[in-house]
C-alpha cells in the first residue's frame, strides 16, 4: 500500500477528541496506512527567519507543521483566504476584498510550503491536499519536479463561472488548479461549476462525465461527498450523560418544543434569516409562544474579518428584539450560544430537540445536518429542516428542504415538522439514516484514495 501524505492548512491534533469527524476519520486513514501530515502549526512568529518546519511521531504517522509569520497570517490566511477565496466560493462578491499583497501572500506562502514538502516525499507517495487554502500547492509541486499522483479536495463550493471570473485572480488559480490529477468536489453542483468554467474559459473538454481534458492535462474531476462518522456520533448521543442531560433539557420545562441551530458565526449560515424565520413561527402560529425555544449555538471564527464582526452585531441584536418582543418572565423565545461546546453536550442537545434547524445561504456540505441526524432516536426522531444552498440537501431528500431567504416558507417548515406524526417522522428518519451512512467518513476518504491511487482506470464516487 502506498504511504498517504496529507496537507491541509490546519493539521489535525491526534490528542485533541474535540476535532471534527473528518479530521479523526482522515487521522485513523493515515494511522492505518502509514504516512505524513503536513500543514501549518497554527501559530504565528514575527519574521521568515523563524519559520521551520518540526517534525512529530504519533504511531506510524510523521507530522510535520510549520508557522506562518504575522504578515502571512494577516495577508495569506485572513485576507486572501478568509476576505476573498471564502466569500467568492461561497458566492458572495459583495464582501470580497482583493488586493495585490494578499494574493501575493498567497502565493508565497504555497511556494514556500511546496519549496519545504517537495524533499520530504517519497516517489511512490500519494499526496491529497485539502481545500481553498492550498489550490496551488500542487502546480507548485509539479515545478519542483514532483511526480507523483496528486489530488486535490474542495471543503467548500465552487461558484457559477460567472461569479468567479469576478476574481482577479481566478486564471491563475484554475490553471493552477487544473494541474491536480484528481479534483473532488462535495456536490454535483460544484463539479458541473468547474467543468463548466474549465471548458468555456480554458478550452478544456469533457472526456467522460467526470474527466476532462485541460491545459495539457488529464483530470478527473468527481464528487465524493463528505461524511460524519455515523456510529461513533450516535453513540455519544446515547451515553449516559447525554440520557442525563436530554432529560435536564426537557425537565426545564418551559418549552415543550427545542429546535436547535449549530453553527460557526459565518455570514454563510444564514443566522439572521433563520431568527426571522423563528419570528415569523412565532407571528404565524402564536400557538408556539411560550411553547417553543430556538437555541442557537454560533462559536466565534475569523473575528479579525469585519464581516464577521458585523454578522455578530447583527445577531445579538436580532435576538435582544426578539426576546424583547415575544419573550416573557417564565419563557426566552431565542437562546443564544456564543461559544464552543463539547462534542458530545452537542450530540445530546441534538438528541432532545425536535427540530434542527440546518439553513445556510450557501455550504459546502454542512456536516451538522448529519450529525442531527445520527443523534436521532430511531423510534421517535426530530425533523431535519434543510436549506436547499447547503450541499448535503442534494442527497438528504427526506428533509424538510427550504429556501432560506424565505423567512415563511422556513417558519411553514418548522410548524409542518411540530406537527409530523411520529410513524412519518420514522420514515424520514430511516431513509435519512440510510443515506448518511452510505456517505460516511470512511467511505468519503475510500473512495477518494481508490480514485487517487488508480491512474490508468479512474473511478467515479
Ligand atoms: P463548517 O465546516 O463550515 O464549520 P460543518 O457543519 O460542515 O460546517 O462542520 C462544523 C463542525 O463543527 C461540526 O462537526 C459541528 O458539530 C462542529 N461545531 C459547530 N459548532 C460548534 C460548537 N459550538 N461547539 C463545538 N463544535 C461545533
Amino acid at each position: 500500500m502506498r504511504r498517504l501524505v496529507i496537507v491541509s492548512n490546519r493539521v489535525g491534533d491526534p490528542d485533541c477528541a474535540v476535532s471534527g469527524g473528518l479530521a479523526v476519520c482522515i487521522f485513523d486513514g493515515l494511522r492505518e496506512r502509514g504516512g505524513m501530515w503536513f500543514g501549518w502549526n497554527g501559530e504565528s512568529v514575527a519574521s521568515e527567519d523563524e519559520i521551520g518546519a518540526s517534525c512529530r511521531r504519533c504511531d506510524n504517522v510523521i507530522l510535520v507543521t510549520m508557522p506562518l509569520t504575522e504578515g502571512d497570517y494577516q495577508e495569506f490566511y485572513l485576507g486572501f483566504c478568509n476576505g476573498a477565496l471564502w466569500p467568492v466560493h461561497h458566492y458572495r462578491l459583495d464582501l470580497a476584498r482583493f488586493t495585490q499583497e494578499n494574493s501575493e501572500a498567497y502565493r508565497r506562502v504555497n511556494e514556500r510550503f511546496a519549496a519545504t514538502l517537495a524533499p520530504l516525499l517519497k516517489p511512490d507517495d500519494l499526496v491529497w491536499v485539502h481545500d481553498y487554502h492550498l489550490i496551488p500547492l500542487g502546480a507548485d509541486l509539479r515545478a519542483r519536479g514532483v511526480r507523483n499522483r496528486l489530488g486535490f479536495f474542495l471543503h467548500i463550493p465552487f461558484p457559477p463561472p460567472d461569479v468567479l471570473v469576478a476574481m482577479p485572480e481566478h486564471e491563475w488559480l484554475m490553471n493552477a488548479l487544473a494541474r491536480y490529477d484528481v479534483i473532488g468536489f462535495q456536490t454535483k453542483t460544484d463539479q458541473a461549476n468547474f467543468c463548466r468554467f474549465a471548458c468555456e474559459h480554458m478550452g478544456g473538454e469533457m472526456a467522460r462525465d467526470d474527466v476532462l481534458r485541460v491545459a495539457g492535462n488529464s483530470v478527473l474531476a468527481a464528487v465524493f461527498p463528505a461524511g460524519i462518522n455515523v456510529d461513533s456520533f450516535a453513540a455519544m448521543a446515547t451515553s449516559p450523560e447525554a440520557e442525563r442531560r436530554i432529560q435536564w433539557l426537557h425537565r426545564r420545562g418551559e418549552a415543550r418544543v427545542n429546535i436547535i441551530g449549530v453553527d460557526r458565526l459565518d455570514y454563510t449560515k444564514g443566522l439572521p434569516d433563520r431568527l426571522r424565520s423563528f419570528k415569523r413561527l412565532l407571528e404565524l402560529y402564536p400557538q408556539n409562544c411560550k411553547a417553543a425555544t430556538l437555541m442557537q449555538i454560533a462559536p466565534p471564527t475569523r473575528e479579525e474579518v469585519k464581516a464577521y464582526a458585523d454578522i455578530r452585531h447583527e445577531l445579538e441584536a436580532l435576538s435582544g428584539e426578539i426576546n424583547g418582543q415575544f419573550g416573557d418572565f417564565d419563557w426566552t423565545p431565542v437562546r443564544y450560544v456564543h461559544r464552543n461546546v463539547p462534542r458530545d453536550t452537542l450530540a445530546a442537545l441534538f438528541r432532545g430537540s425536535q427540530i434542527g434547524l440546518v439553513t445556510p445561504l450557501r455550504d459546502g456540505m454542512n456536516l451538522v445536518a448529519k450529525e442531527y441526524i445520527a443523534a436521532q432516536d430511531e423510534t421517535n426522531p426530530g425533523v431535519l429542516v434543510l436549506s436547499r444552498f447547503a450541499g448535503a440537501a442534494e442527497d438528504l431528500d427526506e428533509a424538510l428542504i427550504v429556501n432560506p431567504y424565505d423567512a415563511d416558507d422556513v417558519a411553514h417548515a418548522m410548524q409542518r415538522a411540530i406537527e409530523m406524526p411520529r410513524e412519518e417522522r420514522v420514515a424520514r428518519h430511516a431513509a435519512l439514516l440510510g443515506r448518511i451512512r452510505q456517505h460516511d467518513a470512511g467511505n468519503w476518504m475510500g473512495g477518494f484514495l481508490r480514485a487517487l491511487d488508480a491512474p490508468a482506470r479512474p473511478l467515479a464516487a
